[in-house]
């Protein structure tokens, strides 16, 4: 038997099993034991019925008498057991063993005898009940109490099946070899693969499954720096020298606000990196509403003044137009040109704005991705900005940077990850962090409410207008195919507002339908204040900023993501005025309150991103897949982001090893990088 292998070579196999494996991923025996167990049942966590618990837990217990079957309004039947529990202090705890349709187990149990039972306590209607449990007699067979891997769930292969399948492929004689050098192993103390396979499918203790665990780990972690490390842009000398740094007095002097201790200390390490005359790579991480813009503003500024070119990426068209005012607004009065580069301009006038690229007469570009598109042929491009919001981007980031020669590079993110994985995430960057809002900046009220509180959210609204303020109203961007719809719901809640405010107020409204002219226009409108309320699917999601908005509505709350939310809420409040967010949804569930609460109770990204990741597990939170990095199968980014730190200094020597097995080694996971890589580009 081979890792390559198809799984259809195994016993019991067909080819209708086969299907099944592979729409789940697995082809071959390799897959089958690479597909680690989802959970392990562990019946060593004993309970008692008079403590109700979240997971199962193991309760040993007298079968007293024979069970009843109940009907239930919703036409199931129950199938009852009384039991009885004996505490150590001999007490009798009188409690319910319960089985959904499974009256089958009448005949099941001895009376008077003990046995365990394992699943979930629960208290219902004052009746101690333990639902569904396994069960096993005292002092019978003792694999009851092994680990029991649970795997994800297959069309027509049980867990046990697959356990069994496993064991099957454990027992023969398989050759496992480990990728991982030898001198690695032992220098690390972690265990050889065929042995983490063993005790992670087979383990006979939580010890067992910890030590394979620190493996896999130790594994990912590194792998993931070896990819960094890989894609890491060489420390090479500019041609691109700034000297003029006395020029940002005059700039800072024509602000109309004093830069934030957070912003002077991103801008002076800037400085630095520009002093060292080699080429500038930094990260710019800032919450929402930190004020990133005026940073490069004053980049492009110092550049400019010195005869270079900057370029300036924006994730979408309405944010490139309205980053060009913002940046026309600061940079033309220094005598600076400013130019405006998408998609959609006219052929007349693209060609005017590349002929003025070109000619180095445009000095500071601002645009999407038309600015790295062909045909866009730059004077003297010494510096490239993107602004990715919560996006990674890896890749755009490559490209632009392929166009000059070598410019410096500044990426703006506020995406919510702690310093020390941002450290490794974005470790071809070296950070810096605008810690602080601006002063004055007040804590957004945020309140969670149903459809029906939505004409109190109106009459509030009114009087924030009436003090000369604007709102948003969000409804959920919906997947292009259901696109229809949203602009249905989109223009649904228009109406509404419309004809609420009708003949006092001006609404607009903004969705993925709209023309890019349109959307122009709509944001024109509601920039010049001739619209005092804008209704739009979450596509001002992505950094719109518009100072006097005070209120902003969110309709069917529930369906964002949690550092989605805060990235609207921030849409409202960019001044010093007291901003206000409504959460509306009418699910009640604990899910939704919990999350909304989240929101609620705080006002910041990185906490609000924590909470957000407590809730839903790590999953692909940080979209790891779509940056091109293997499937992390144990590695919890979060929780070990310690791991990912520690293991950087290994993946340089790695990196940098001429000894044969690292060499080989190294070779092996670049590849699988590269591969996962294609994957992802697909
Ligand atoms: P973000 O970090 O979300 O991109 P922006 O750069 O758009 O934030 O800034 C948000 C708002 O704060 C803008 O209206 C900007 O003009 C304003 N702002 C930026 N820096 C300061 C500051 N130091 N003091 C007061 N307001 C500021
Ligand atoms: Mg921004």
């Amino acid at each position: 038997m081979q890792l390559t292998d198809g799984v259809n070579t195994l016993a019991g196999i067909g080819p209708k099993k086969s299907d099944a494996l592979a729409a789940a991923g697995i082809f071959t025996i390799g897959d089958l034991l690479w597909d680690f167990p989802r959970k392990y049942e562990d019946r060593n966590l004993r309970g008692s019925l008079s403590e109700p618990s979240e997971e199962a837990v193991t309760v040993e217990a007298i079968v007293a008498k024979q069970g009843t079957v109940v009907r239930t309004r919703k036409g199931l039947s129950l199938f009852v057991f009384p039991v009885e529990e004996i505490t150590t202090e001999g007490r009798v705890i009188r409690g319910e063993a319960v089985w959904f349709n499974q009256p089958w187990l009448a005949n099941a149990f001895q009376m008077d005898t003990a046995y365990y039972f394992y699943g979930k306590v629960a208290v219902k209607n004052n009746r101690r009940q333990i639902m569904s449990p396994q069960f096993a007699v005292v002092g019978g067979k003792d694999d009851f109490f092994a680990l029991k891997p649970i795997y994800g769930a297959i069309d027509g292969i049980t867990s046990e099946r697959r356990s069994k399948l496993i064991a099957g492929v454990l027992d023969s004689d398989v050759e496992i070899g480990d990728e991982m050098p030898k001198s690695l192993l032992e220098q690390y103390d972690l265990l050889p693969i065929s042995a983490v396979l063993e005790k992670s499918h087979r383990p006979a203790d939580r010890a067992d499954l910890t030590a394979a665990k620190r493996r896999l780990k130790f594994e990912e972690a590194l792998k993931i720096n070896l990819g960094i490390l890989n894609n890491r842009p060489e420390n090479r000398p500019t041609r691109f020298h700034i000297h003029n740094f006395n020029q940002l007095k005059p700039f800072e002097a024509s602000l109309p606000f004093a830069l934030t201790p957070g912003q002077l200390s991103v801008l002076s390490d800037i400085i630095s990196d520009l002093k060292s005359d080699r080429v500038m790579n930094r990260l710019v991480l800032g919450d929402v509403g930190s004020g990133k813009t005026i940073i490069a503003v004053a980049c492009s500024y110092l550049f400019a003044l010195a005869g270079y070119q900057s370029a300036y990426m924006a994730p979408t068209e309405i944010l490139a137009e309205q980053h060009y005012e913002n940046f026309k607004k600061f940079l033309e009065p220094f005598g600076i040109e400013v130019v405006l580069l998408t998609g959609h301009l006219k052929t007349a006038e693209r060609n005017m704005v590349l002929e003025k690229i070109a000619s180095g007469s445009a000095r500071v570009m601002i645009g999407t991705h038309a600015l790295i598109s062909e045909g866009v042929d730059y004077y003297n491009l010494g510096l490239v900005i993107t602004d990715e919001q919560h996006r990674f981007g890896v890749r755009q980031r490559g490209k632009l940077g392929l166009k000059g020669e070598r410019p410096h590079t500044l990426v703006m993110s506020a995406t919510p990850i702690p310093r020390t994985l941002a450290l490794v995430l974005y470790g071809d960057l070296d950070l810096s962090v605008i810690d602080g809002m601006p002063a004055g900046r007040k804590k957004i009220k945020t309140y969670f409410y149903g459809t029906k509180a939505l004409s109190k959210i109106y009459d509030f609204t009114e009087k924030e207008l009436a003090k000369g303020y604007q709102a948003f109203v969000v409804c959920p961007f919906i997947e292009a195919s259901e696109e229809m719809s949203e602009v249905r719901d989109t223009e649904r809640v228009f109406e509404e507002v419309k004809t609420y405010f009708a003949g006092r107020y001006q609404v607009g409204c903004l969705h993925g339908k709209l023309s890019e002219a349109e959307k122009t226009a709509v944001i024109d409108a509601y920039t010049k204040k001739e619209i005092q309320i804008l209704v739009a699917t979450s596509i001002i999601e992505v950094g719109i900023d518009v100072p006097d908005v005070s209120v902003m509505i969110i309709m069917s709350a529930d369906r964002f993501g949690l550092s989605q939310l805060h990235q609207l809420r921030g849409r409202a409040g960019r001044g010093d005025q007291q901003a206000y967010c409504f959460l509306v949804s009418d699910l009640r569930n604990d899910k939704t309150i919990e999350r909304m609460k989240v929101i609620v109770n705080h006002n910041n990204g990185l906490d609000i991103a924590e909470a957000d990741y407590q809730l839903r597990g790590p999953g692909d939170y940080f979209g790891f897949r779509q940056h091109g990095f293997p499937d992390l199968k144990a590695l919890d980014p979060y929780a070990d982001s310690d791991l990912i730190a520690e293991t950087r200094q290994l993946a340089e020597t790695i990196m940098n090893s001429h000894k044969a097995d690292m060499i080989t080694y190294r070779a092996k996971v670049l590849t699988e990088f590269y591969r996962a890589v294609e994957i992802s580009l697909n």
